[in-house]
This record gives C-alpha cells, structure tokens and sequence, in this order.
C-alpha cells in the first residue's frame, strides 16, 4: 500500500479512500465530515453568546458604560447622553425578554424623539449609538416621504435603506437603527387637515405609525416607489429602533407659552424656579409636540424625548480637539501619513471657533473653516522637504479669506 493510502483522518480515524476530502495540517489530518462537525459546534457556541443578534458583551454594556462609550464622541449633552443610554439598555432588555418565558408584562419599544437645532449632534449620537452596538444604521430624511400613491418616497423606502446598509441580511436589518431626520417637516400644517390633502404631512404621519410600534412590511429591495413586479422582502420592525430627531424651529414660543401659563395658573413651582429663557428646549415636554402638529399618535410611539443644547463657543473649541476622532486629531492623521508633524496653536483654534460663531456656521462650519485654512498646506506639503507644519493665527488668517468665508455662510 502506498503511503498515501495509509492516511487517516486524526479526528475519526477514517481512512483517505472513505472520505470526499482529507485536508493535511503539521502534524495531523481532518476530514471533510469533521469539520462539517466541528462547524456545527462553533455556530452552537457563537449563537449561545448572542442573545437578540447581539452579542452578550454588548447587551452587557450597562447605562454608565454606553454612556462612557458616547462620551468619547459626543462634547456636551449629557441629558441626552444619559436618556439614550437608559433607552437602549433597555431596548436590550426587550430582545432578552423573548428569550425568557412569557408572563404578561411586555417591555414596549423605547424609540427616541430628539428635539434640537441643526448641527447640534442629533445624527452623531444615533450613528454612535449604532457603531457601538455593531448593528447596520441608517438615515433618512423625513422631507422626502409622502403618502402611499404621490410624487416622493413612500415610508417604506425607509427599510430599503436599512437593508441595504446590511448587505440584504434580513435578520440583521431587523435589529438595526433608523434615524429619521427632520421629523418636524412633517407637521400638521395649520388645524384643520381635511380641508386641503395633506400628502406631505399628517398623511405620512400616519403612515410611519406602523413602522415605529413593529410591524412586517413589504420591502423593494431598491427602494423608491413600489413597482408591481419588483419583488418584496418582508421586513418586521418590532426590534429595530428608531431614533428621530429635529430642529423643530418656533417650539420654544411654544413651550414659553406654556410656561407662562403655568406660572400664572400655580404661581408656585415654575415661577420660583426661575426660567431659562435662553435655553427653553430643556423644558420640552410631549405636549409640546402635540401643538407643533405631531399627531398624539406618533409622540406614543416615541416615548423616550430629549433635547440637544445649542453649542456654545466652548463646546465648538472642544469639538475641534477632544473627540476620539475629532477634526483636529483627523488632520494631524493625515499629514502624519506624510511624515508631517502638525501643530495648531490655541491662539489660531480661538480664531477658527471666533469665525464659527460669527458667521453662525455651527459645528459643520469647523471641518468647512478646517479645510479653508489647511488645504493649500495639504497641496503643498506632501511634495515638498518640509516636514513641520505650524498653524499660528496669523496663518489661519491669511488662509481664511472673506471670500472664503461667505460663500461659507451662503452654503450653510
Ligand atoms: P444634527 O443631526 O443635529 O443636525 P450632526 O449630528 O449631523 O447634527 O452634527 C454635525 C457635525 O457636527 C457632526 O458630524 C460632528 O462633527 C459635529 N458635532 C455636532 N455636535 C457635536 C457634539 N456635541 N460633539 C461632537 N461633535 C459634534
């Protein structure tokens, strides 16, 4: 007999003519039954560590920890910070309760509603969430969609989107995030709906209802408009989560209204703690909502409601340099990729957060500044010898033309 014949599977025992394949290791062989066995046990052991399609480690994170998670991204906004976090520990707790026996109680979905100025970090807070818990997200903006059967997108383009954010992986999609951008433009307009069609708005409304509490929807895999021979993927909502957020502007009048109602109805409680009239977002509550025109309905099925702070100076000055991957710390990256040391003096970082707040540019308007200031450097630099880039506020000065900055202000 051949040597070759005298092989055998080290696992079974198996001679090489009993088996389709014998793959060779240093010091042993396997065969191709074993490892179909051996696969099998490492899909038991994987599933055993996941609970929900996520894995243990992360339905372990507990509120402080997501919170810490979220601190290395997010400057500020802590309130918001702290409900997220609760929201998506207990988001977690939901997915563990199928897997328990059925008594009565059922944990509703928390989905989130955040109320805030644009550029504020409403999307940032919803992707990082998502980053953390390693489940597909996606965007869409509220503006687009429009009743089933008019001009625009209907609302299931929204799952579209999510499943082609996980690759067409059904089972993924179904535990994603969705963050609905702009919710506040599809606001009843005016009181009385039924005098003209309001396709952009209460219409839509409506039509989100069934996507937010949990249902199966008829997906087309490309999204857009339905088309009768496309073929549909069913899509069931109950376990993602959906984060929506919005600027909701003329909602303070709103909430000062309100108030100063209370204030004069009980005199007490409100009237003595005195009134931030500065930042009156802070006080939202759900009712409010109501009086923007979002139906009762939707703000049910958005329990968890928060608020984003306007960014102050300081706030923008440490988004440039504290985030884990703030914009400062990206660019030093990229000359680095140079063998470029890149220095920024405090002076010139002032001067950049100066010009943000006086052309009202906003967090967005830092990397737009950034790149204002850095680029001709970053044309220049990688052919040269230089190997040191400083960037005093004379620098930034002569870079940041007036030119420059208003066509800035006329892009945001
Ligand atoms: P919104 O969704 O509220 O309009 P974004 O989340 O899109 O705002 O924020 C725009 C950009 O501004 C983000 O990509 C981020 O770079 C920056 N930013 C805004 N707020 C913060 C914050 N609190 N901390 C860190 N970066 C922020």
């Amino acid at each position: 007999m051949s040597k070759e014949e005298n092989l055998e599977c080290s696992f079974c025992g198996r001679k090489k003519s009993e088996t389709n394949l014998l793959i060779a290791g240093i010091d042993a062989h396997i065969c191709d039954k074993c490892i179909e066995q051996a696969n099998g046990i490492l899909d038991e052991e994987v599933a055993e560590t996941k609970v929900g399609g996520l894995s243990k480690d992360v339905m372990l994170k507990k509120p402080k920890e997501i919170k810490a998670f979220l601190d290395q991204y997010i400057i500020g906004q802590s309130e918001t910070k702290i409900s997220m976090s609760v929201a998506v520990y207990n988001h977690y707790k939901r997915l563990l309760q199928k897997m328990d026996e059925e008594d009565d109680v059922e944990i509703e979905k928390s989905n989130i509603i955040l109320v805030g100025e644009t550029g504020t970090g409403k999307t940032l807070i919803a992707r990082t969430i998502a980053k953390m818990l390693n489940v597909p997200f996606s965007i869409v903006d509220a503006t687009v969609l429009t009743q089933a059967g008019y001009v625009g997108e209907d609302v299931e383009s929204i799952l579209s989107r999510l499943l082609q954010a996980a690759d067409y992986d059904v089972e993924k999609a179904e535990r994603g995030i969705v963050f609905i951008d702009e919710i506040d433009k599809i606001a009843r307009k005016g009181d009385n709906p039924s005098i003209t069609r309001d396709v952009s708005g209460e219409g839509v409304q409506q039509a989100l209802l069934k996507l937010l509490e949990g249902s199966v929807v008829n997906v087309a895999p490309k999204g857009g408009r339905k088309h009768p021979d496309q073929k549909f993927i069913e899509v069931n909502t109950k376990n993602i989560l959906f984060i929506a957020g919005g600027a909701f502007s003329g909602i303070d009048r709103i909430i000062s209204k309100r108030l100063n109602m209370q204030a004069v109805g009980y005199s007490a409680s409100v009237a003595e703690d005195k009134i931030d009239e500065e930042n009156l977002l802070q006080y939202i509550i759900p009712s409010d909502l109501k009086a923007f025109g979002l139906i009762p309905e939707i703000i049910g099925r958005l329990p968890v409601l928060s608020y984003m702070n306007p960014l102050d100076a300081e706030t923008l000055r440490a988004i440039l340099t504290v985030p884990k991957n703030s914009i400062i710390k990206q660019y030093t990256k990229l000359f680095g990729m140079d063998d470029i040391s890149f220095t920024i003096a405090d002076e010139a970082l002032d001067y950049i957060v100066g010009k943000a707040v006086e052309y009202k540019l906003g967090a967005r308007g830092l990397r737009s500044l950034c790149e204002a200031i850095f680029t001709d450097a970053m044309f220049e630099l990688p052919s040269s010898d230089d190997k040191e880039f400083t960037v005093t506020k004379e620098y930034a000065e002569n870079k940041l033309t007036k030119t420059a900055l208003k066509k800035m202000s006329v892009a945001s």
